[in-house]
Formats: C-alpha cells, structure tokens, sequence
C-alpha cells in the first residue's frame, strides 16, 4: 500500500530541521486531540496535510491525517454568488477565491486546533476545472509550502472524488468500479488500486449534474438543481413521462437529448400545466439520468470483473441514485459534492514535490 512509502516521501522532501522543530507541537496536537476523544490518532502522531480545493465555486481547505482522520473540512460554496446567473461565472469565482482563501484555510487550522507549525505538506487541486479559479488555489498552496519549507502534493480532482470514499469509517477495499458524477464529470473508473485509476466510459456531451441543474433551470428550480429536483421527485410519478434514455455505444454516456426532451414537454405543457405537474416532471426526469448511470455502472463491472462498485461526485448525494444502486458503496454525503477533504485524501497515493521544484507547477484545465 502507498501510504506508508508516501509518509516517507513526506519527511524526507521537508527541510530536516523544519520537521524536528515541528514535531513536539505536532503531539502535543494529536494528545490533546485524543483527549477530547476526536477518532483515530491512537499511537505515534500521524502526519497532517493542508488542503486547498478552488476548482470551481466552492473555496474549500481541510486538514486531513495520514490515516484519513479528518480534523477539518471547511467549504465555502459561492452557489448564492451565481445562481442569478444559472451557473457558474468564472471571473466572478477567481474573484471570490482570492478573497476566500486565506479565511478559509485560517478556519481550517481553527477548527482542527491547529497552527501551520503543525502542518506536515500541503496538498492542492491542480485541474480539471476553471484555470483562473484553479491557479487562486495553486498559489496559496505554493506560498504557504513555501513559506513553510514544506513540500507540495498537486492533485487531480478527479482522483480526489474518488479518494472522497477511503474517508468512510469502513472504506471500500480496491479493486472496484467507481462512478464519478458530478457537475463537471460523468465518468466510469475501474479502479485497481488506491492511486490509479483506469477511464472505461464518459459522457458524450452534459455531465450527468450538469444535466440535474440544466433541468431544474427549465423546471424554474433552484441552481444548483439536483438537490432541488431530488427534493421534489420525492412527492412524484417517476413513470408519469417517458423521458428518453440515450443508447450510445460502449459505456458512455449522452444526456443532451434528455434536456432537449424535457424542453418540449415543458413548451407543450404550457406554464400552467407545468407548475401543476412539477413533481411528476422532476421524477421523471431523475429516473431517466439514474438509469442510465445505474445501468452502465453495473454494465461496466461487470465487463471489467469488477465485483464492488462505488459512487463518488454531487451526485453521488442524489437518493434515487442510491436506491437504484443498493449493493454500491457512496462516498459520505459530507463529501459528495467539491471539499478539500477529499482533496488531502488523494494527496496521500500522490508523489508530492520538493520546494523549490513545486513553484514551477501550473494548473491545467480539462482532464488529460
Ligand atoms: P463539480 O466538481 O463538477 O463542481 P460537484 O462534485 O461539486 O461538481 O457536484 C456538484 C453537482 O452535484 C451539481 O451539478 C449538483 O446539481 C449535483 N448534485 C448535488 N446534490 C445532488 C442530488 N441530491 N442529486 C443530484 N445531483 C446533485
Ligand atoms: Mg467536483
């Protein structure tokens, strides 16, 4: 397993002295924290991680141990900031980042009872995601490894919301099959080991929570929409229209022809009869997105061997999903949707970089 030899990587990347200097307030941290009977930390004292997410719309910092005990996950979504907007403007996110950060990392330490002394590396979404959103992030991340002497852990969030599940009380042992849906993603992962994963299907066009927001906009929910279409659905007939589910070849996935649907029936309906029949449409309309993902998730264990399958991302929260999937393993509600958490988890199957080397990091945009 990764994780000892990544602890390894960790002290030896970090400035000798730095660490010996670090280490007595380090315990006494970890002492005082079993004392207050926080979970883990029985022996030794694990080594912690500062994470930094700002990929998209959520300002998030955390402070996760070695073993994956979180101390802190702070996340300061900017949903409100854009919603009059119907989604995510990424000027106005680097913007609200570059305010957010510091705040935001400062309450991570606080939460957790921490100082930066007692910070071992510093862990930091790189991409997929807004680029200038990203490099608010990446920077902070840098300064502060910097500043430190610490060494820096550049994570792709995508391993990141799939490290979301080694958070579980009871994490879900490799090898398995993970479903990654979210706002940004819909994607298929065979996943062999912690660390690796292997891309088996994606989506052709709208990711599937693109697909919850971009409905519940027509359906004049709230953004962001899946928890507001989840939240209706409850109340109506998921067999009241027969919205269609795409059959594309493989194990991808297509959901534009679904909005497009949804746009008809809505016009054909008139307001009226739509604001009536609301709950139905939502529940309709969910059924359609959680049976294409149910479908060919299991669809694509089974053609990889896979015997587990795990459910990470925004939609990992979605309760039909988790109904149509009852032998699936979810990530933990707390961090379905974006957080750092996740973030230091991934961190630890990740190599991290000696300073001075990490300052020529950059932030990339898509997924390689
Ligand atoms: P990204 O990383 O792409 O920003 P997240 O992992 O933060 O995305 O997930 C956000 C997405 O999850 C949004 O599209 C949102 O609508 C969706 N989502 C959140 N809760 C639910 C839910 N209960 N049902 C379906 N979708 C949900
Ligand atoms: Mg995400």
């Amino acid at each position: 397993m990764t994780g000892t030899s990544t602890s390894a990587t960790w002290a030896a990347s970090g400035p000798e002295a730095g660490f010996a200097g670090r280490e007595a307030s380090r315990r006494d941290l970890v002492s005082t924290r079993q004392k207050e009977g926080v979970r883990g930390g029985t022996t030794g004292s694990p080594a912690l991680v500062l994470a930094i997410e700002t990929s998209c719309d959520e300002t998030a910092a955390a402070l996760v141990s070695e073993r994956g005990e979180v101390l802190s996950s702070i996340v300061s979504s900017q949903s409100d900031l854009h919603a009059r907007f119907g989604g995510v403007v990424p000027e106005i996110a680097s913007r609200r980042h570059l305010e957010l950060v510091a705040p935001v990392v400062r309450e991570a330490l606080d939460q957790a009872d921490a100082s930066l002394d007692d910070v071992d590396g510093v862990a930091v979404t790189q991409g997929p995601g807004l680029v200038g959103a990203l490099l608010v992030g990446v920077s902070a991340a840098k300064a502060i490894a910097w500043a430190r002497g610490l060494p820096l852990v550049p994570v792709d969030h995508l391993d990141g919301h799939v490290a979301s599940l080694y958070l579980d009380d009871d994490p879900v042992e490799a090898p398995f099959l993970c479903l990654l849906a979210s706002g940004g993603h819909t994607l298929l992962l065979a996943v062999p080991e912690r660390g690796r994963s292997e891309r088996l299907g994606t989506t052709l066009d709208d990711a599937a929570g693109e697909a919850f927001d971009k409905g519940s906009r027509l359906l004049g929910l709230g953004y962001p929409g899946g928890a507001e279409i989840d939240r209706l659905a409850q109340r109506g007939d998921p067999k009241a229209f027969a919205f269609p589910v795409a059959r594309v070849p493989g194990l991808d996935f297509s959901f534009s022809g679904l909005k497009t649907a949804l746009l008809y029936t809505v016009r054909e309906l008139g307001e009226e009869e739509t604001e009536k029949r609301k709950a139905d449409l939502a529940a309709s309309y969910q059924r359609a997105i959680v049976s294409a993902l149910a479908g060919r998730a299991l669809a694509a264990a089974e053609q990889a061997g896979l015997e587990r399958v795990a459910v990470v991302g925004g939609v990992a929260a979605n309760s039909a999903l988790r109904d149509a999937l009852p032998d699936a393993r979810f990530a933990p509600l707390a961090y379905c949707t974006d957080n750092a958490a996740m973030i230091a988890s991934a961190a630890r199957y990740a190599a991290p970089v000696p300073y001075p080397r990490f300052l020529e990091l950059d932030a990339y945009a898509s997924a390689a």
